[in-house]
């Protein structure tokens, strides 16, 4: 296959993104993803890309991403890496405190039992395990505070940049 039929195919698919085609241009990228991989991938990665920035939950500027592709699939790849780590923040917050609520029973009898081995009062054990119960909560904020402290700290330096 001839280079040019590539390059008119990635030119073809950004296109479409941003203005639509003609008719016969579509059908004639409809054949050439048919059969050509690299361009196929590109097609479904500037469409990811694409899906991403929409569900992002930040807003974006006003007319970035029609500004050109370039920018959007910067953003978009920048997206993409800190989507990951955001996920995993939520999943481990979710796991706790699912894990917090679904073991909150034995957790009671356990501070109930100590209570009553050691005769501390009853306010005392209450308060150790709602304090318990709390730490998957303190945790995420401390997590969410260094997260968007951090991100402050990178935009400063980037004011100063310019
Ligand atoms: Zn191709």
């Amino acid at each position: 296959m001839k280079a040019d039929s590539h390059q008119r195919a990635l030119q073809l698919i950004a296109q479409a993104r941003v203005e639509g085609m003609p008719e016969t241009d579509r059908n004639w990228l409809r054949a050439h993803l048919e059969e050509c991989d690299f361009c196929a991938e590109h097609a479904r990665r500037t469409d990811r890309a694409l899906r991403l920035l929409r569900t992002a939950p930040i807003s974006l500027p006003a007319g970035l991403a029609s500004r050109t592709q370039f920018r959007v699939r910067l953003r978009a790849q920048e997206l993409r890496e800190r989507e990951p780590k955001r996920r995993a923040l939520w999943l481990a917050c979710g796991m706790s405190w699912i894990f917090g609520v679904a073991s909150a029973p034995y957790v009671w009898s356990l501070f109930q039992w100590l209570g009553q081995r050691t005769g501390v009062p009853k306010l005392v054990w209450e308060v150790g395990f709602g304090l318990w119960w709390s730490i998957p909560a303190l945790f995420a904020v401390a997590v969410l505070l260094m997260e968007s402290s951090r991100r402050g700290e990178q935009a400063d330096w980037i004011n100063q940049g310019s």
